[in-house]
């Protein structure tokens, strides 16, 4: 303040002496035109820095420094400093915002930022996908106009956002199970996270239904013994009867027991998820015994061929291939008519991989039920595996067992002509 007031006094005390000059060797009018000048001179200059400095404060610039004389320029300055310090501020804090959106861009969690009414501030690429929101469109948005589901509107409007709520089909095409949960924070702002629970779900419902097919599975046996069993009890039975009822009960006694022991090997698989060890399989004479085993199971009442077009060995766990392959010629048996072929085939794939088949001249599959084959208890032929005393759960342990040497079970089949099943083993699963 002080040095402005210095510096006011020096410039009237030059304008005075140049007037006091003036007057004294020119004339009166001269000394003030002088006067006169020298003020219009600094008006103009203040002036044309109050301009300059309101377009700075309009649009900053944050390059070079406008230059000016004196006290203008220690503004221009000062100005200048606390511009680049501010925006140096502002561009940390958009850096920390930016990271702070790529984190929850990042994260496999649907996230919305709700206002105090419940309008979408922001969400990200998740949320858009569970949710089929779109972040343009939806913005500004209130978010129960855009989720309808009942049970979503009941938990933003009971304000208990102690646990999540579990919202199903969800997303464009509802191919979401969704768990929601809303956090409220700020200034009654509310936080909406969302995770995919899809195959803990598909999971959930899968051990469901597993559990309602096994009841199912084992009610009709039991049903039919429990009724055997008061006919014994209750009517005297000539011998041949008793001998026709006890037939048709171990029939049945069987059948329960073929499905325990499956759900025993299914058990025991799913158990061990790590691939068997490398052993060495001596794969012609385990094709060998496969082959007197089909051959038995069939009453040799099928043509059985074997072909052994691949001398590799394969490394892996032999009760476990062998009975895998077990299975497969037992459907074959099951579901080809007696006096047709069935070939047993081990061939080398280009690739250095091989391929051990079965491939039988039998009732073949529609195409619609080939992908869900090695669903357990999935029939495309429902009579006819039950009364061939199929459990339904041949085909899941191939699948299991084939997974677990890191191979493929691959199905083709032509409805009326038959089924080739292969299972595909790895290069390195063979020497
Ligand atoms: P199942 O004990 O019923 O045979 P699987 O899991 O072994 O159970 O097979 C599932 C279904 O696949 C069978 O019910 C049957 O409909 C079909 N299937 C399996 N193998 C064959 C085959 N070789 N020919 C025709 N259908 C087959």
């Amino acid at each position: 303040m002080f040095s402005i007031f210095i510096r006011l006094i020096s410039i009237l005390a030059i304008i005075s002496a140049f007037a006091w000059v003036m007057a004294e060797f020119v004339s009166e009018t001269a000394a003030w035109l002088t006067v006169l000048f020298c003020l219009g001179f600094l008006l103009f200059r203040q002036a044309y820095n109050l301009h300059r400095l309101s377009q700075l404060l309009i649009s900053p610039s944050y390059g070079e420094v406008p230059t000016a004389m004196g006290l203008w320029g220690e503004v221009y300055y000062r100005l200048h400093k606390l511009v680049k310090s501010w925006r140096t501020k502002l561009l940390n804090i958009e850096q920390q915002h930016q990271r702070f959106i790529q984190a929850i861009e990042a994260s496999p969690n649907g996230v919305i930022m709700l206002n105090e009414e419940n309008q979408i501030e922001w969400c990200n690429r998740f949320a858009e996908q569970h949710f089929g929101l779109d972040a343009k469109r939806d913005t500004g948005q209130r978010i129960i106009h855009l989720l309808r589901k009942p049970t979503f509107v009941e938990y933003i409007v009971k304000r208990d956002y102690s646990e999540p709520v579990r919202l199903k089909n969800m997303g464009d095409a509802e191919q979401f199970s969704l768990d929601v949960q809303i956090f409220p924070y700020g200034d009654h702002q509310k936080l909406v996270l969302s995770q995919d629970v899809s195959q803990l779900d598909k999971t959930e419902s899968m051990r469901k239904n597993f559990v309602a097919n096994i009841s199912h599975e084992l009610k009709t046996p039991l049903t039919v013994l429990s009724g055997f069993l008061e006919t014994f009890q209750e009517l005297p039975l000539t011998k041949e009867e008793q001998a026709n009822y006890l037939g048709m009960m171990s029939a049945q006694t069987f059948r329960m027991k073929a499905l325990v022991d499956d759900l025993l090997v299914l058990a025991n698989l799913e158990a061990n998820p790590e691939p068997p060890a490398y052993d060495k399989i001596n794969t012609a004479a385990m094709l060998d015994k496969l082959l007197a085993e089909a051959k038995a199971i069939s009453h040799d009442q099928h043509q059985i061929e074997l072909v052994k077009s691949s001398n590799k060995d394969i490394l892996g766990d032999e009760f476990e291939l062998s009975s895998a392959i077990i299975n497969l010629i037992s459907n074959a048996v099951r579901y080809t008519p007696q006096g047709s072929q069935i070939k047993i085939e081990f061939k080398d794939q280009a690739d250095g991989s091989a391929i051990l088949s079965v491939q039988d001249t039998g009732a073949g599959i529609a195409q619609e039920h080939i992908p869900r084959l090695t669903e357990r208890f999935y029939r495309a032929d429902k009579s006819r595996s039950r009364d061939t005393g199929g459990t339904g759960l041949g085909l899941a342990i191939v699948k299991h067992v084939i997974q677990r040497h890191r191979g493929e079970l691959l199905i083709e089949s032509t409805l009326g002509k038959g089924s080739q099943f292969s299972l595909l083993i790895p290069k390195d699963r063979l020497f």
